[in-house]
């Protein structure tokens, strides 16, 4: 219903590519974070552009061609390096090719899009993350330049990023509509990396803290139109949550999958362990589950690429999403035992990878008042 042909070609180049090229390399890139060269083969392989304008190096695809790369780099268990790719391609890059003028997709979109440019978006801050109205930072108007002060928060590609969509307020009196993206480039004075973090999962990504100190970018560093930040922004977290959904669905396939296998496998008491019912029917819940997630991330899916805004089927689709990953990813390890917990079997890092799902692009909580909001609650 949803994938056409040249989807199914583009997920088996894909496919081929991630088995060759990423897979060999992931558990070393898990202790040693990924090298920027393999963002350049991406996007050498067209895959940072697959639903961009040609006249920038994309590929002019749909929304499902993003869906298809989501479901693949999840599919591969590419966890961290999945979420860079995303940030690059579906959560950086969307405003900038939305919004922003000729001059800056040639500057800054045509090169994400060639994976000579890393990219990344700048919202949280150590003060503001779900109440994003709370952000401190600011961008003052001086002449022809822009003066950014303040702090962000767990950025991913932050330490890496050739640029930055940075979320600031120009005017703290104008609510909503005194925000601002703007974008930073690496090696700009007043902007620094102070500190890449540590985290339980997604050990390949870097995710950084980074200060704005009288940092001056050029005004035509603004995207899009001045006071615009806000509707620019809430519009980018819908794509955002989209993709993030897909990828969780992939995942928790993946993880079923391989729970299936090893429970007709592993022997206990004589006999192999999905024959004992409660683990039989642990694993057709998680198939059950998943499959319905899935229908329902496609249909919204579907609608988001028709133009539609389904901020609360987005929502939805997120929230239910990023829970059943991480339900799913728990049940595996449950399934494997002690080899569950253990490094050596995916499962584990799974649990942990996933489980960022329920707090990035916004918490269980925050998708569930915005749900509630959208019923009039
Ligand atoms: C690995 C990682 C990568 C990330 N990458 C990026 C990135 O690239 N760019 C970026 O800008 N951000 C990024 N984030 C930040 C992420 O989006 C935020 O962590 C998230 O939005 C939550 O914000 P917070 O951490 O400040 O939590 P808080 O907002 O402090 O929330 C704490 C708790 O309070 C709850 N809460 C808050 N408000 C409400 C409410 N109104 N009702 C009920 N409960 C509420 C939350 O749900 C949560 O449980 C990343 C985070 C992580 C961990």
């Amino acid at each position: 219903m949803y994938f056409t042909d040249a989807h199914e070609e583009l997920r088996q180049h894909i496919r081929r590519f991630l088995e060759k090229e990423v897979k060999p390399h992931l558990e070393e890139w898990e202790e040693a974070m990924f090298p920027d060269s393999i963002v350049r083969r991406f996007g050498e392989l067209g895959f940072l552009g697959l639903r961009y304008p040609p006249e920038y190096g994309g590929q002019g695809g749909d929304y499902f061609s993003a869906v298809v790369l989501s479901e693949e780099m999840a599919r591969a268990g590419c966890g961290g390096l999945g979420m860079a790719v995303a940030v690059q391609a579906e959560m950086a890059t969307p405003p900038v090719n939305k919004f922003g003028t000729h001059e800056q997709k040639q500057r800054f979109l045509a090169p994400a899009i060639a994976g000579t440019a890393i990219a990344a978006i700048a919202m949280t801050e150590p003060d503001a993350g779900s109440d994003l109205a709370g952000i401190q930072t600011v961008a003052r108007k001086d002449g022809d330049q822009w003066v950014l002060n303040g702090r962000k928060i767990f950025i991913t590609n932050g330490a890496r990023a050739s640029w930055i969509l940075v979320v600031a307020k120009s005017d703290r009196e104008r609510g909503h509509s005194g925000y601002n993206l703007i974008v930073v480039e690496k090696g700009t004075p007043g902007f620094q990396v102070t500190r890449t973090l540590k985290k339980l999962g997604m050990h390949s990504s870097d995710t950084a803290e980074l200060l704005f100190e009288d940092c001056r970018v050029p005004a035509g560093n603004l995207i899009g139109d001045e006071g615009e930040g806000w509707k620019q922004l809430m519009w980018e977290l819908q794509g955002e949550r989209m993709i993030a959904a897909a990828g969780e669905v992939a995942g928790a396939e993946r993880i079923t999958e391989y729970a299936m296998d090893y429970a007709k496998s592993r022997q206990a008491f004589g006999q192999p362990i999905a024959g004992f019912q409660v683990i039989k029917h642990r694993l057709v819940d998680m198939a059950t589950r998943t499959a319905c997630v899935r229908s329902f991330v496609y249909e919204t899916a579907q609608r988001w690429d028709k133009g539609e805004y389904p901020v609360r089927e987005i929502s939805q689709a997120k929230l239910l999403a990023s829970q059943n990953a991480v339900w799913v990813a728990d049940q595996a390890i449950q399934i494997l035992g002690g080899h569950g917990y253990m490094r050596e079997f995916p499962v584990e890092r799974a649990w942990r990878d996933a489980r960022l799902g329920r707090i990035g692009a916004g918490t269980d909580e925050i998708m569930k008042e915005i749900i509630g909001k959208s019923y009039g609650l």
